[in-house]
């Protein structure tokens, strides 16, 4: 099979992409190695500038409007940070994956049980050897994910771009959602986050330091939510919505974001750590980029300004995931700065919306 532009892996990055890309009225195919709809283990939080660029691209899924985020500390106490208006949205994955397939569906080949195994150079482009054939493309979108086989292949993963080794956990409860916030609860080398995802369901994502031992079996999640004082007991007896999914060390980074005749989008570009709750964001963003540089025509060889313009779309969620982590590692300097804005919410709103 020949297309213009193949995308690898058909995630939120990888299927945001390709109908960004033929909207701009480019021939995309997806090659995808499983099926749809994708699940996750992810917060699935869509903060406002990725909830804005998801909507540029006429993608609406149904989910639970969020107006800010509430921390809590046990310490300190809880405090409120708004969104002031811009609009976001906790939605299941397996709903986000649904809305983009459809979206994609009648502009965009979509391969299913499809997994590429091998890339060859071509002289143009470049041969994709799937289970279900060969494909060549002119260029090649990675979007294969956070542990990217062909990013290894062409030797471009890079060094993880954080010092701490942080892992992630998720699962669902069958419950009202207590309040239009994502509460996020702050532990001694840990975190849980809950996200309203549905009228009966609240979404629970664990983050925590490799090392810091947790609670594992059946149960873990409630023995675990135990660990916080401000969601002891409050969960007890509720049903689970879903089963648990986990993810390994979450900080990656591929050396370059672009290569000859292709590119990566998604976590198989860099992901950071779920605590700024901003990778579908940024997966989004770079849609956008991609789309405008190649929405003209495909270039051989390197696309001018595309290296620079991708990275740029990570570069404030990457300060913000340092300065996060910073309070995570120092819960005397956290309790400090949570002190300052308890005292002042809407000084903690204005950082909030600097960088959503
Ligand atoms: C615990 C946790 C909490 C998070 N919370 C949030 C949050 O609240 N908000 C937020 O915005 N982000 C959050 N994130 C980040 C977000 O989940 C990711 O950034 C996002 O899923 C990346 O999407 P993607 O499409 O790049 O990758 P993926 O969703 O991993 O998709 C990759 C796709 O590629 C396919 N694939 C892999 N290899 C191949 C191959 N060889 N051939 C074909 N297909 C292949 C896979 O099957 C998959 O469908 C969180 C992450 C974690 C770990």
């Amino acid at each position: 099979m020949k297309t213009e532009i193949a995308v690898v892996g058909g995630g939120p990055a990888g299927l945001a992409s390709a109908l960004a890309l033929a909207k701009a009225g480019r021939e995309v195919c997806v090659l995808e190695r499983a099926n749809w709809p994708q699940d996750r283990a992810c917060g699935e939080g869509i903060l406002p500038d990725g909830l804005a660029h998801l909507r540029a691209l006429g993608v609406e899924p149904e989910g639970m409007p969020i107006n800010g985020i509430e921390y809590y500390d046990e310490r300190v106490g809880s405090f409120r940070g708004v969104f002031g208006g811009k609009p976001a949205l906790g939605v299941r994955r397996t709903t986000l994956s649904r809305a983009l397939h459809a979206a994609c569906e009648d502009r965009v080949q979509l391969h299913s049980d499809a997994p590429v195994r091998v890339m060859t150079k071509r002289a143009r482009g470049w041969r994709l050897t799937t289970a279900a054939g060969e494909v060549d493309a002119d260029f090649v979108i990675l979007a294969d994910g956070p542990r990217s086989s062909l990013r290894e292949q062409l030797g471009l993963t890079g060094k993880p771009p954080m010092r701490v080794h942080r892992l992630g956990w998720r699962q669902h409860l069958r419950i009202e959602p207590p309040s239009a916030f994502v509460e996020v609860h702050w532990g001694m080398g840990f975190e849980a986050y809950l996200t309203p995802v549905g009228p009966k369901q609240l979404g629970v994502a664990m983050l925590w330091r490799e090392g810091v031992e947790l609670p594992k079996g059946n149960e873990r999640l409630w023995r675990w939510l135990d660990r916080f004082e401000g969601l002891r007991g409050r969960f007890d007896g509720v049903e689970p919505a879903s089963v648990g999914r986990g993810i390994g060390r979450m900080a990656v980074s591929a050396r370059r974001s672009t290569f000859d005749d292709g590119c990566f989008v998604g976590d198989a570009l860099a992901f950071f750590d779920g605590i700024s709750g901003e990778g579908l964001s940024a997966g989004f963003a770079q849609a956008h980029i991609i789309a405008q540089a190649l929405g003209q025509g495909v270039p051989s060889g390197r696309v001018p300004g595309l290296e620079r313009a991708l990275w740029a779309t990570l570069s404030s969620k990457r300060r913000l995931t340092q300065l996060l982590l910073l309070l995570h590692k120092h819960p005397s300097l956290r309790r400090v700065v949570f002190h300052l804005f308890r005292r002042q919410p809407g000084l903690f709103s204005w950082a909030l919306n600097q960088s959503v």
